[in-house]
């Protein structure tokens, strides 16, 4: 059975809960949970996987993307696979229904179905309630961040060459600067560590400074290395660039760039080729059938994704530098609100778009839904359903080429916008036919 489907079971006979959803225990009778088996996943023909609207613009992607992904699933194996969509709540929905942003149940579920295909969730800057997303990926221990950037033509991108991009960004998700470990400046908290830190090791900081603290772990780092480079195996890449800051931060992105050449040289010896192993055994010319592992510094990379891009493939970043070279790389294909993004774990994920809650859109039916159906494009390939994960890629090639597009698209391209529902239902008969 395909499309949404929430069922609630009531555990007590208290029959005024009996259809307020949420209120008591999903009992799903309709999917199977996808397991982890051995080192991969073991996933039924009808797997649940929940999801959620999002605020903003959010609702009205989301459920046309569904639309669409279903379409392709139901193209590609006809009745013989389908996924059973369980909607739980979270942001504004939840907290207008529940009192509460990221109710229990939701987390609940989350931890037992462990996949999601999510719309975007806000996040106040600098004061407010913490970011759902950080939550969710620290729950499941999504410590990958992958984002696949490829140019669709007909996208108004500022290179020459935009067709010379193709990488993908793993950006380590569960360490660095994002571990929440800080203090305004005049907390009590950020005295003890100042005074603590002049005490012990004669360091001082500025009485009005705001502190964080850095942290990169060779655990956290080997983990994310192993993903980039076995990607970068199993799908026949060229290269696997590292991001670094190690010139300066020796001992935390220092340390990210020795770890990750330690994973690759002593896991994946038979598979890779160091950048100087390249130049001073194989005299610059890379070896038949090899993957290069080289580094790069941070700053650096800035200018180069953007003055030749050819030059990066699988780009292995620490957290906080994989976020801004995400967005970066983004915005060479000329629209960072087509792309989908993955935060993967050795067991679940969360599939979004890459971009936000773009309120001054939302309920307009207007807003583009091509990241979520990208990032539902990259939930089917993870779960190993690349047949559907293919006709929803040739879809929205075959719509750009039309130019059949929503209106982020069209006012570059100078024709008349599909509306979002219209946008997707444009797909769905392509699609079909
Ligand atoms: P944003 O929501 O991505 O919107 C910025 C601009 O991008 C929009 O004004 C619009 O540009 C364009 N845009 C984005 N998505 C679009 C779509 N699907 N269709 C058409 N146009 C689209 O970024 P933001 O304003 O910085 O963030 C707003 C909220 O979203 C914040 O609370 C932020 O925390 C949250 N956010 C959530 C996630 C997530 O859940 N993963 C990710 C990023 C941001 P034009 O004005 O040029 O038309």
């Amino acid at each position: 059975m395909t499309g949404l489907h929430h069922i609630f079971a009531i555990k007590d006979l208290e029959s005024t809960y009996l259809f307020i959803p949420y209120i008591r225990k999903v009992v799903d009778t309709v999917g199977k949970k996808i397991e982890l088996k051995g080192n991969g996943l073991s996933v039924p023909d009808n797997p649940t996987i929940l999801q959620i609207d999002g605020d903003g613009i959010g609702p009205e992607i989301t459920q046309n993307a569904l639309r669409v992904i279903d379409s392709a699933i139901s193209k590609a194996y006809g009745k013989e696979k389908s996924i059973n969509w369980m909607k739980v709540y979270a942001g504004d929905e939840a907290q207008s229904k529940f009192g509460e942003r990221f109710p229990k149940e939701t987390e609940k579920l989350l931890k037992e179905y462990r996949f999601l295909l999510k719309g975007p969730l806000e996040t106040p800057v600098g004061k407010g309630f913490r970011s759902l997303n950080v939550h969710m990926r620290l729950l499941l221990d999504l410590y990958a961040n992958v984002r696949p950037v490829r140019y669709i033509e007909g996208l108004d991108s500022p290179l020459k060459h935009p067709e010379r991009v193709d990488m993908v960004i793993f950006r380590e998700n569960t360490d660095d600067l994002y571990t929440g470990i800080e203090w305004q400046y005049d907390s009590s908290e950020a005295k003890v560590v100042r005074e603590l830190l002049k005490k012990n090791l004669d360091v001082s900081i500025d009485k009005d400074a705001g502190i964080g603290i850095k942290t990169i772990g060779k655990f956290k780092t080997e983990r994310i290395a192993r993903m980039a480079i076995k990607y970068a195996i199993d799908n026949k890449r060229k290269s696997v660039t590292i991001m670094h800051k190690g010139n300066i931060m020796k001992y935390t992105e220092g340390a990210f760039r020795e770890w990750s050449y330690e994973v690759a040289t002593k896991e994946f010896r038979n598979h890779i080729v160091t950048e100087d192993e390249l130049n001073n055994e194989h005299k610059g010319s890379m070896p038949k059938g090899k993957i290069l592992v080289n580094d790069r510094i941070a700053d650096n990379m800035f200018q180069q994704i953007v003055t030749r891009p050819e030059s990066y493939d699988i780009i292995l970043a620490p957290n906080l530098n994989g976020d801004y070279i995400s967005d970066a790389a983004g915005a060479l294909i000329g629209d960072i609100g087509v792309l989908g993004g993955a935060n993967i774990g050795d067991y679940g994920g969360v599939f979004e778009a890459v971009h936000g809650t773009a309120p001054k859109y939302a309920g307009k039916n207007i807003a583009n839904p091509m990241g979520v159906i990208t990032a539902g494009s990259l939930l089917l390939i993870h779960i190993g359903w690349d047949k559907a994960a293919n006709i929803i890629n040739s879809s929205l090639i075959k719509a750009m080429k039309e130019k059949k597009v929503t209106n982020d698209i069209a006012r570059f391209m100078g024709v008349k916008p599909l509306g979002t529902k219209e946008f997707a239902d444009h797909l769905i008969d392509i699609i079909k036919s």
